[in-house]
């Protein structure tokens, strides 16, 4: 059988000196899929919707990946002063793909971003600032503290009866944590299956579809050192 095909949105850098923005994504995505058997392919930001049809097209699963904000006026909320960065062609295509792909019923694995792309999509809202919105004594953006990306800073309890748990093969799990943003409503269809002891959303999945699986962390930076982390990539690249 031939290897499965796996499309993982990219990223937008900023222009730096006399260089062009780039559409670029983190080189652990790459590894991750790959190891676990699937063909990663590049998927750049476009602003046409008949281009997220084309993509799916040739594609046997999706992988939402992380990166900046999510523009709140996506899901019908003013900004707030403190929402960082946002990435409107990513916006304008991401949420289209998931679309299509859940209509299609397509595998989608959602990560960072891609967990709060997920839920806008299917009708969400986000935090857009957690600090200010939702203090916590845990730390959701290690960077602050100049904690490697493939180390693990708090923990998720994970429902038993859920996806998540059987893949990783646990109720719990040390997980690394690089986000600003974070699930408030949370979409109808959607079932949490993640937390972490502050309260914020670290999982959720589909049960009405295939394989819709979305993580708060970053399991492609520990995959490399962490079994359960390998695991939701095999599980993802199994299910195609
Ligand atoms: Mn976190």
């Amino acid at each position: 059988m031939p290897r499965k095909l796996i499309g993982i949105t990219c990223e937008t850098t900023l222009k730096a000196g006399l260089e062009s923005a780039r559409q670029a994504l983190p080189r652990p995505y790459v590894w991750a899929i790959e190891k676990a058997g699937g063909v990663p392919i590049l998927l750049p930001a476009t602003t046409a919707i008949e281009n997220a049809e084309r993509y799916l097209s040739v594609l046997d699963g999706l992988l939402l990946s992380g990166g900046v904000d999510v523009d709140p006026a996506c899901y019908g909320e003013e900004p707030h002063p403190e929402l960082g960065r946002v990435d409107s062609d990513r916006d304008a295509i991401e949420i289209p793909l998931a679309q299509l792909a859940l209509a299609q019923d397509m595998p989608i694995f959602a990560i960072c971003r891609g967990i709060q792309v997920l839920n806008v999509a299917m009708g969400g809202t986000l935090y857009q600032d957690l600090p200010t919105q939702k203090p916590s004594h845990l730390q959701h953006q290690q960077r602050h503290d100049g904690v490697p990306r493939d180390t693990a800073t708090h923990t998720i309890r994970i429902e038993a009866a859920s996806r998540l748990a059987e893949i990783v093969g646990d109720t719990c799990m040390a997980t690394n944590s690089f986000h600003h943003q974070a699930l408030k409503a949370v979409a109808q269809g959607l079932v949490v299956t993640a937390h972490a002891e502050d309260g914020i959303i670290e999982g959720v999945e589909s049960t009405a579809h295939r394989y819709v699986l979305g993580v708060q962390f970053h399991p492609e930076e520990t995959a490399f050192v962490d079994e359960k982390s390998m695991r939701l990539f095999e599980a993802f690249v199994t299910a195609l």
